[in-house]
């Protein structure tokens, strides 16, 4: 859901991830199975997340996204989930996984974020 545009705009998959790794919430959890205190909880990640790429400036992989100094967002080293596939886990060490799934990937550790 926090990839649907039709529900909420402007969340991809890097913050996505990265929020779901802060909420410990298995990104394969249905929407509508959470309670009120879990949403809130995923929405206030949601808010941290954007909040402190923002302030590094966004999250660049290449010179495509610079400012308009030329400089690259500095959120990339950062990232605690997205893009780290077998990299240990920075709250327990497990290796972070990669699934796919409705065409696009989802990165997350297996042992913080547990089905449900
Ligand atoms: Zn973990």
């Amino acid at each position: 859901m926090l990839l649907d545009q039709t529900v909420v705009s402007g969340i991809g998959n890097i913050y996505a991830d990265e929020a779901l790794w802060a909420a410990r919430l298995h990104p394969e959890t249905p929407a509508d199975t959470l309670s009120t205190r879990t949403v809130n909880r995923v929405l206030a990640e949601v808010r941290a997340v954007l909040e402190k790429a923002l302030v590094e400036g966004g999250t660049s992989f290449d010179e495509q996204y610079v400012n308009v100094n030329g400089e690259a967002g500095y959120f990339a080293h950062s990232l605690n989930a997205y893009g780290r596939t077998g990299q240990p886990c920075a709250r327990c060490g497990t290796p972070i996984v990669r699934v796919s799934f409705m065409n696009r990937s989802s990165h997350f550790c297996p042992r913080c974020q547990r089905p449900l």
